[in-house]
């Protein structure tokens, strides 16, 4: 296991076990704050699909390249995790732990299964990378499909960007006060997202 996957299983293991803690009237808050976020992953998900879906399996996935999943050690935000492991089965989580003990042999994310990413609900980053290519094939096109995902871009920040109040800095203060700690609460550990914090005073 190397340094990328034992901070990943760690953080997983950590954000596993606290959900198992909560009573259900917590762990139904804790949804709650997400749920908004979620009808965004939809929005994207939608998005996707309509516009990139057959593409992407044809250009990528088919022919085996899956080039957004070849680097080794893909971002995740604390949040990411936190978001992923309330919207999955315990076995879901499982699997993805039981890989991270695993070798990483390939040049491929450690994350990428026989049907694509094992995670329900993939990585921010992950979700919302297109590759150039793929983004001049269909904005040609389709240039209104290009304002769309700006306006889903801006949308991302709402959730994800501290220049205010944020759904991934709460999540990763919920686990900060409940003792927790792990190198993927990039909005805390981060020098860049702090200072975007400082400039918006908020910190
Ligand atoms: S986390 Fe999933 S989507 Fe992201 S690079 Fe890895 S396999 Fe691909």
């Amino acid at each position: 296991m190397n340094s990328y996957q034992k901070e990943q299983a760690e953080s997983l293991a950590m954000v596993q076990r606290h959900l198992e803690t909560l009573s259900a009237a917590e762990r139904k808050a804790l949804e709650l704050q997400t749920s908004d976020y979620l009808l965004f992953r939809d929005d994207v998900h939608t998005f996707l699909s309509e516009h990139f879906s057959d593409l992407c399996t044809e250009k990528c996935y088919r022919n085996n390249l899956s080039a957004c999943c070849s680097r080794e050690g893909i971002i995740t935000f604390f949040g990411d995790m936190v978001v992923n492991t309330l919207v999955s089965i315990n076995e879901e989580i499982n699997a993805l732990l039981a890989t991270l003990q695993k070798p990483n042999t390939g040049f491929k994310c450690i994350y990428l299964g026989n049907k694509g990413c094992m995670w329900r609900l993939k990585p921010i980053v992950c979700e919302m990378f297109l590759c150039d290519q793929a983004q001049k094939e269909v904005f040609r096109e389709k240039p209104w499909a290009e304002d769309a995902w700006n306006e889903l871009k801006q949308r991302k920040k709402l959730y994800t960007w501290p220049d205010r109040p944020v759904l991934f800095d709460d999540l990763e203060r919920y686990f900060m006060d409940a003792g927790y700690s792990s190198p993927l609460m990039y909005l805390h550990n981060s020098p860049g997202l702090l200072r975007v914090k400082q400039q918006a005073s908020f910190l």
